[in-house]
C-alpha cells in the first residue's frame, strides 16, 4: 500500500540537516528523519523542519517549548480536547541494519563524547504518523468540532522530556486535554497490527550509580591493596539476588548493571570501579525495596571487605526516574473499539505489560487525571515476523543496532488507527 500525501512538502536533506523545500511524501519524510537522529536534549533541526510542516498545514505553533518542544493547536469550534504525543529523540546506538537510509550520523553526547546516533526506539516512525494524523484530521475538519493538540516532546530517552513540558505549563498554556494519546512501536508485533494494554502497561523506571572505592596498587602485591574489580564482581552477583531471593515471585522486578568501568591496565589495580544499573518495577513498594537493597549490598560489601568509612561505596539513585505507565480503562475500551472498526478484528490485540518505560506516562499523572493511553503499533516484516516464528529466533529489540521497522504498512497503520480513535473521541 502506497501511503497518499496530498501535500507538500520536501525536505532536502544536507550534511547540516533537514532543509524543507518542495513537496514529498511520509516515507520520504520517514527515512529522512531515520538517518538524521539527534540525541536527546538536542533535537533541533528535527523540531524546527516538524514545527514548519505543522505551520504549513494551518496549526497554530509553539517552538522551543520546555527545550526543542513542538506544540500544534488547532482549534476546531466547540468540543473535546484530545492531545497526541510524539518523541523526537533518537539514541547513542551505531546502526548495523545495513538499510540503504541506514544512520551514518554522529553527534556529541551530554558529556561531550561523539557517537553514533540512531532511531533505535522507533520515535521517527512516531513523528512521521503524527505528520499523517494531522494531515488527515486537517483534511476531514468538517467531521469533528473540538480542539486538536499536537506535541512534538524532546528527550523520551534520558526521561527529561515530559516531565519538562508538564513544567512548562503544557496544561495551563494551551487548552486542557480531556485525553491524551500516544502510539510506540512494537519490535515484536508484525507492521499492520496494534495492541493495547488495559491498566497497568510499562513499568517504573530507576538508574542508579554506584562508585565502589578500593585502594589501588600494583597487580602482584594484591595484598596491599583493597580491590574494586573483585569488590565489583562480588557485588553483581549479590545485586541479582534482590530480584530471585528478595522480591516476591510474582511481583515484577528487574535489576540489570548495564555498565562496569575500572582500570587501565593488566598489572595496576585500580581504586575506583563505576557501576550503572537500571532498575525496573510496577509498585512502589517493589521500587523501594529493590533500591534499599541496593544501598545495603553495597555498604555490607565494603564491610566485608575491612575498608574504612570514607571508602564505602557511593550509590546515588539518579533523577532520571519514570513513573510506570497506566493506561486509562475505559479510554482503551474506546481505541479497542474504534482500532477494530478501522483495521479489522484480527488485526487489534490485547497484549501483557511489559518492563520497558516511557514518560508518556507522566501526562496521564497530574490531577485532575486525564485519561492516557499509550497503544502499541507493530513495526516488523511481515515475512520477517513469520521466518522467527518458524526458525524461533528472536527479532532484534526495541534499542538494537539491529531493529528495523517496515515503514510503509507501520506508518500507514499507525496513521489509520491513531485517525479513528481520534475521530471517535470527538463523536463521544
Ligand atoms: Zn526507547
Ligand atoms: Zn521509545
Amino acid at each position: 500500500m502506497k501511503i497518499i500525501l496530498p501535500i507538500i512538502f520536501i525536505f532536502i536533506l544536507s550534511s547540516s540537516g533537514l532543509k524543507a523545500n518542495n513537496s514529498l511524501d511520509l516515507l520520504t519524510l520517514y527515512k529522512q528523519l531515520h538517518s538524521y537522529p539527534e540525541l536527546s536534549f538536542k533535537e533541533e533541526k528535527t523540531s524546527k523542519k516538524l514545527a514548519s510542516m505543522l505551520i504549513d498545514l494551518g496549526f497554530e505553533v509553539t517552538e522551543n517549548f520546555a527545550g526543542y518542544g513542538v506544540v500544534a493547536l488547532l482549534e476546531n469550534g466547540e468540543g473535546k480536547t484530545v492531545m497526541i504525543r510524539a518523541d523526537m529523540d533518537g539514541l547513542p546506538v551505531r546502526e548495523l541494519t545495513g538499510s540503504s537510509y541506514a544512520s551514518k550520523t554522529k553527534s556529541f553526547n551530554q558529556v561531550g563524547d561523539e557517537v553514533f546516533t540512531m532511531h533505535a526506539c522507533g520515535h521517527d516512525i512516531h513523528m512521521t504518523s503524527l505528520i499523517g494524523t494531522a494531515i488527515n484530521l486537517m483534511e476531514r475538519k468538517d467531521e469533528w468540532r473540538g480542539n486538536l493538540l499536537l506535541i512534538l516532546q524532546p528527550a523520551e530517552e534520558v526521561s527529561g522530556g515530559a516531565r519538562n513540558m508538564i513544567k512548562e505549563g503544557i496544561f495551563e498554556k494551551f487548552p486542557r486535554p480531556d485525553f491524551n494519546l500516544a502510539l510506540h512501536v512494537s519490535a515484536d508485533l508484525p507492521a499492520g497490527k496494534v495492541g493495547y494494554v488495559p491498566g497497568w502497561a510499562m513499568a517504573n523506571v530507576d538508574s542508579v550509580d554506584i562508585t565502589l572505592k578500593g585502594v589501588g596498587g600494583h597487580g602482584a602485591y594484591p595484598h596491599t591493596t583493597k580491590d574494586p574489580i573483585v569488590m565489583a564482581s562480588q557485588l553483581i552477583n549479590s545485586l541479582q539476588t534482590i530480584v530471585s531471593r528478595e522480591i516476591a515471585p510474582i511481583d515484577a522486578a528487574v535489576v540489570t548493571v548495564g555498565s562496569i568501568h575500572g582500570g587501565t591496565k593488566h598489572n595496576v589495580i585500580p581504586s575506583e570501579v563505576r557501576l550503572q544499573l537500571t532498575v525496573r518495577s510496577y509498585t512502589d513498594d517493589v521500587r523501594n525495596q529493590i533500591i534499599s537493597a541496593i544501598r545495603r549490598m553495597a555498604r555490607g560489601l565494603a564491610e566485608a571487605n575491612g575498608l574504612p568509612k570514607d571508602l564505602y561505596p557511593e550509590v546515588t539513585l539518579k533523577d532520571e526516574y519514570t513513573p510506570a505507565l497506566f493506561n486509562n480503562l475505559d479510554l482503551t475500551e474506546k481505541l479497542r473499539i474504534s482500532f477494530e472498526n478501522a483495521l479489522g478484528e484480527d488485526k487489534v490485540l490485547k497484549l501483557s505489560p511489559v518492563m520497558g518505560g516511557e514518560d508518556f506516562g507522566m501526562y496521564g499523572r497530574v490531577e485532575p487525571i486525564i485519561p492516557t493511553v499509550l497503544f502499541w503499533l507493530g513495526a516488523v516484516n511481515k515475512s520477517v515476523y513469520d521466518k522467527s516464528l518458524r526458525d524461533n529466533i528472536s527479532l532484534p529489540s526495541l534499542h538494537s543496532a539491529f531493529f528495523l521497522p517496515d515503514p510503509e504498512p507501520t506508518i500507514s497503520t499507525g496513521i489509520k488507527a491513531m485517525t479513528a480513535a481520534v475521530l471517535d473521541l470527538y463523536k463521544n
